[in-house]
C-alpha cells in the first residue's frame, strides 16, 4: 500500500496519480477535511494556475535546473486539461493578470473536485490523523520494497511506499506546521533554512499609514547583498505597512535580510521614468500637485510632495532644482521604510525546505531513503503570486504519485 501524508494541493494530486499502477492508496490528513489552503487561496477564488510558467521567477537555494525540470515535468497545457477534463472544472483566464481561475470563481469547487476524483479513482481517506514519525525496516520487504511504519495519532500504519506532502510552515491554521520537514530531517535529508515568503511587510511611517486602503500598480526594486530583485504589479497601503502582489513577490528579500543588513526597497509609483518627470516638472506652469495627481492618487501625491519638502501650493516656475531632484527621486525611486514582516501567519508560502538535490528529479523519490517520495511546498522552491505555487504543487504531486506507483 502507498500512503500519502497530507491532503493539500500536492497530496491530493499525488494520491490520484499514485493509483495509476493499481496499488492501494491511503491518504492521511490531520484536519477534518484537507485542502484548506486551496479553500482560502486567491481570496476564495483559487488562482489555480498561471497562463505561462516563467521558471526564472521561482526562488530556490537548490540548483535552479533541478527546480526547472520538476516544474516543467507537467506542462501547463496538460495541467489545464487535467483540471478541465478529469477534475471537471472549466477554467477562465483573467486577461489583465494572466491568472487562471475556476470559471465558477469558487475555490471550493477545486478542493471538492480533487477529493471527488481521488475517491472515484479508489483512494481511501483517513482524516483527523496526524503522522508524528516515520521509520523504515531496513531488511523487511513488501512486494520487494522496504516496509515503512507511520506512527500516527490513530495508531501505526504500514506502507510499501510513502509520499510526504505535508506543506511548509505558512498559515499553520490550515494544518501545515512543519512536522513533515522535521520528519524529513530526522530521516537524513538536507533541509535548507525555512522562511516566510509572499508575506506583507510592516513598519510604515504615520504619514504612509494614513494612506491605508490606497492601491496602485508600481514597480519595486529590492537590493540586498549586491543583488537586485524586481517586481511589478499591485501595491496596497495597509494600517501596518504594505501588501499586494508587488510587495509579496519581494518580501522574501526583506525576510532574509533581517538577520543581516536590511534590504533596501525602492518604489517607482508610475511607469514614467526620471527623465520624463524632470521634463514635465520643468515645463509645468500650474501647481505641482495637479501635475502629479494626474498619474497618482491625490493623497499619495500630497504625501510624496511633503516628504520631498515641498509646500502644497508650490507651482512649476517656483520649483527649486533641489526640490525637483528630491521629488523625482520620491516618484521614481522612493525608499520604502519598513521594519519587519507579517511572518508565517500571513505568508502564502514557505521558502527553503528539503534540498532538491535530495530527490530524484523525475520521480521525486528520496535519494537518501528509497521508497519515500517528497512533493509540494515542503521542497525547497516557491514561485511568485499568480498561480505559480499551485503549478509547483500539482506538478511535483503528480511526479511523486507516478514515481511511487511504479
Ligand atoms: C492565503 C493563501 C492564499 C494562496 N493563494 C494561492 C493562489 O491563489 N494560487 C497559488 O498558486 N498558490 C496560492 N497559495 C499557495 C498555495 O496554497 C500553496 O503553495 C499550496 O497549497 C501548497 O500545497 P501543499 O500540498 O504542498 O501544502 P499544503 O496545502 O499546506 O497541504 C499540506 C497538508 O498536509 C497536512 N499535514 C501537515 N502535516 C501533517 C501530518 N503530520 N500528518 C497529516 N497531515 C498533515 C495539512 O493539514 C495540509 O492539509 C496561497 C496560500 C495562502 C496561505
Amino acid at each position: 500500500m502507498i500512503v500519502v501524508v497530507g491532503a493539500g494541493a500536492a497530496g491530493l494530486v499525488a494520491a490520484i496519480f499514485a493509483r495509476a499502477g493499481g496499488e492501494d492508496v491511503l491518504l492521511l490528513e490531520r484536519t477534518t477535511d484537507g485542502g484548506r489552503k486551496i479553500l482560502i487561496s486567491g481570496g476564495g477564488r483559487c488562482n489555480i494556475l498561471p497562463s505561462s510558467l516563467q521558471p526564472e521567477r521561482f526562488v530556490t537555494d537548490s540548483p535552479a535546473h533541478l527546480m526547472r525540470g520538476m516544474l516543467r515535468s507537467w506542462p501547463l497545457a496538460a495541467q489545464r486539461t487535467f483540471f478541465e477534463e478529469e477534475v471537471g472544472i472549466p477554467l477562465a483566464l483573467e486577461a489583465e493578470t494572466g491568472k487562471l481561475f475556476p470559471a465558477s470563481d469558487r475555490a471550493r469547487d477545486v478542493r471538492d473536485g480533487l477529493l471527488t476524483l481521488a475517491g472515484s479513482r479508489g483512494v481511501q481517506f483517513r482524516n483527523q490523523t496526524t503522522v508524528t514519525a516515520l521509520s523504515v525496516a531496513p531488511k523487511s520487504s513488501v512486494e520487494g520494497r522496504r516496509t515503512w511504519t507511520l506512527k500516527t495519532t490513530r495508531g501505526d500504519i504500514e506502507a510499501s511506499a510513502v509520499i510526504m506532502a505535508t506543506g511548509g510552515l505558512s498559515v499553520p491554521l490550515t494544518g501545515s506546521d512543519g512536522i513533515g520537514l522535521n520528519i524529513a530531517k530526522q530521516l537524513g535529508h538536507e533541509v535548507h533554512p525555512t522562511y516566510p515568503a509572499l508575506t506583507p511587510l510592516t513598519g510604515s511611517t504615520p504619514m504612509l499609514a494614513s494612506l491605508s486602503g490606497i492601491s496602485l500598480d508600481v514597480r519595486i526594486r529590492a537590493k540586498w547583498q549586491g543583488h537586485t530583485t524586481e517586481s511589478h504589479g499591485g501595491f496596497l497601503f495597509t494600517h501596518r505597512g504594505y501588501s499586494g502582489p508587488s510587495v509579496l513577490d519581494v518580501s522574501h528579500v526583506a525576510v532574509r535580510s533581517r538577520s543581516d543588513t536590511p534590504a533596501v526597497f525602492r518604489v517607482a509609483w508610475t511607469d514614467r521614468d526620471a527623465e520624463t518627470w524632470t521634463r514635465e516638472l520643468s515645463a509645468t506652469t500650474g501647481f505641482i500637485t495637479n501635475l502629479i495627481s494626474r498619474h497618482l492618487p491625490e493623497r499619495l501625491t500630497e504625501v510624496l510632495c511633503l516628504e520631498a519638502g515641498l509646500p502644497p501650493d508650490r507651482r512649476g516656475p517656483e520649483l527649486r532644482r533641489s526640490e525637483r531632484t528630491a521629488l523625482v527621486e520620491a516618484l521614481t525611486a522612493y525608499q520604502l521604510p519598513w521594519s519587519s514582516d507579517e511572518g508565517y501567519k500571513k505568508a502564502e508560502v514557505t521558502g527553503g525546505g528539503v534540498a532538491l538535490t535530495d530527490v530524484n528529479p523525475r520521480t521525486l523519490e528520496s535519494t537518501r531513503q528509497p521508497g519515500l517520495f517528497l512533493c509540494g511546498e515542503m521542497l525547497d522552491a516557491f514561485g511568485p503570486i499568480g498561480g505559480y505555487n499551485f503549478a509547483w504543487a500539482w506538478a511535483t504531486g503528480r511526479a511523486a504519485g507516478l514515481g511511487a506507483s511504479t
